[in-house]
């Protein structure tokens, strides 16, 4: 489900995992398992977002591309941020590979 080929590598080189909070664009939690998100980038800037860890073998599971991931918002009364992702963009992959990425 990659946006494209990557210009860079051919294989989006996904890598520098960060842990994000994730909400829907109505600023709720789409799922208890993914209230949190490992968001992974690749040199070309393309980006994933994961609630598994596929770059330890763990399985994508939930997760959303570069085409479904909205604006970050800062919420100042909690002091966090999360990323705003509509829910109909959000795919599962029970297996720690994905077409068109590699993680690192
Ligand atoms: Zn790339």
């Amino acid at each position: 489900m990659a946006t494209g080929p990557c210009a860079l590598y051919g294989k989006h080189r996904m890598k520098n995992s960060v842990l994000v909070g994730v909400r829907d664009t109505n600023g709720n939690y789409i799922s208890n398992e993914f209230r949190t998100g490992q968001l992974f980038t690749c040199g070309c800037n393309d980006r994933i977002i994961t609630s598994g860890s596929p770059n330890t073998g763990d399985y994508i599971r939930s997760y959303v591309t570069e085409g479904g991931i909205q604006a970050s918002e800062w919420v100042y009364s909690i002091a966090g941020g999360y990323w705003k992702i509509p829910k109909k963009y959000i795919y599962y992959q029970g297996s720690s590979t994905l077409p068109g990425y590699e993680f690192m």
